[in-house]
């Protein structure tokens, strides 16, 4: 069948939008319409310069939701009709990480897969997270499936697949926040509101959100910031201000900028003794981490995370059900919608800092 799908030519060429032929289903593959999509600053690593990547072109897109039209043989999860959310990290339920408590990151993300369900002038084309959620419709192998609530709003729920999952996660997930701790959010984009919105619900008694756009102040406080610190002013003391603010440092510090001295600073910002760093920004392949060493050996720890420690197929649903239960509010995340034939100005918009989730409707 053809397809529409916005897919990276090469770095440094804008994205674009081309038709594809896609194949039918296979063994233990699903084919799912997608409703909604997210657009990510990963997807924008492909396109604008700032990853070293080789396998164009490229379909891109790892976040959304859609309906399930037909299901290979095997597939005992889900069926035609299906609400589901497409993931990045598979769960196969059977490998050492998928057993394990510690871990969402399952044996299958890390090995490559040879299927190119896409075609592009005759080119089998891959997709990135073998997803491609910028395309009408997709093809997916069952483990990368996760079947939603069909109450829930596709064109909402659809940003849990990537930042959701990753910023809810890691609060919920990764850190284990406890009620009443304090925790401060670096930079306030899609994943660090998601961050926020899980310390709310974790029950923290002060979460310090801090960004170098003011105009996020009022979408951060209607997340749950409880104080917030302009990174943009000259002669910032943040650090000395997060202190003051926490009696001696945080309890926990989310990184969600991607930046080597930033993530530092995090780590300083927490408080000594059991102060927990998570780093959830992609810092550029160069960047090298610079901690000093007293701050870890003073009894800090830093976390790594990948989708903030959700089990995909298991424990992703347990996150739109909090969206149902109105715990969770994913509506104030979603600043504009667009066409697929607009994806262009809508990375123009998430490049500029102004946008918080843009989701592209179907
Ligand atoms: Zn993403
Ligand atoms: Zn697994």
């Amino acid at each position: 069948m053809q397809v529409v799908a916005a897919y990276a030519h090469s770095q440094n060429t804008p994205i674009a939008v081309d038709t594809f032929e896609l194949d039918g289903v296979r063994e233990r593959e699903v084919l799912i319409e997608m409703k909604a999509a997210g657009l990510c600053r990963s997807d924008m690593s492909f396109f604008d310069g700032s990853r070293d990547w080789s396998d164009y072109p490229l379909v891109l897109g790892h976040e959304g939701a859609g309906v399930v039209l037909d299901c290979g043989s095997g597939v005992t999860h889900v069926r035609p009709g299906d609400h589901v959310i497409p993931v990045a990290i598979p769960e196969c339920g059977e490998c050492p990480a998928c057993r394990s408590r510690k871990t969402n990151l399952c044996d299958l993300y890390f090995k490559p897969t040879s299927r190119r369900p896409f075609r592009l002038q005759g080119k089998p084309t891959r997709a990135f997270c073998e997803l491609g959620t910028f395309s009408q419709r997709i093809i997916v192998r069952d483990t990368q499936v996760t079947k939603i609530s069909p109450l829930a709003p596709m064109d909402v729920v659809c940003c849990l697949g990537c930042a959701g999952a990753t910023g809810i996660g890691a609060a919920l997930f990764t850190a284990r926040m406890e009620a009443n701790s304090s925790a401060v959010v670096f930079g306030l984009g899609g994943i660090g509101l998601n961050v926020v919105e899980g310390a709310r619900i974790a029950g923290a008694r002060m979460i310090i959100g801090v960004d170098s756009n003011p105009a996020k102040e009022p979408f951060a406080r209607a997340a749950g910031v409880t104080h917030f610190v302009d990174a943009s002013k000259p002669g910032a003391d943040t650090l000395g201000l997060i202190r003051e603010l926490t009696d001696g440092g945080a309890d926990y510090a989310f990184e969600c900028v991607g930046h080597a001295d930033i993530l530092r600073l995090a780590v300083e910002c927490t408080r000594i003794g059991w102060g927990t760093t998570v780093m959830l920004g992609v810092l550029p392949g160069a960047q090298e981490l610079a901690l000093r060493p007293r701050s870890i050996q003073e009894g800090r720890r830093l976390l790594g995370s990948y989708l903030g420690n959700v089990k995909t197929r298991t424990e992703l649903p347990l996150l739109v059900d909090m969206y149902l239960d109105g715990r969770l509010h994913l509506d104030n995340l979603i600043s504009h919608r667009i066409s697929l034939d607009q994806i262009g100005e809508g990375f123009e918009l998430l490049a500029s800092g102004d946008a918080r989730r843009v989701v592209i409707d179907f």
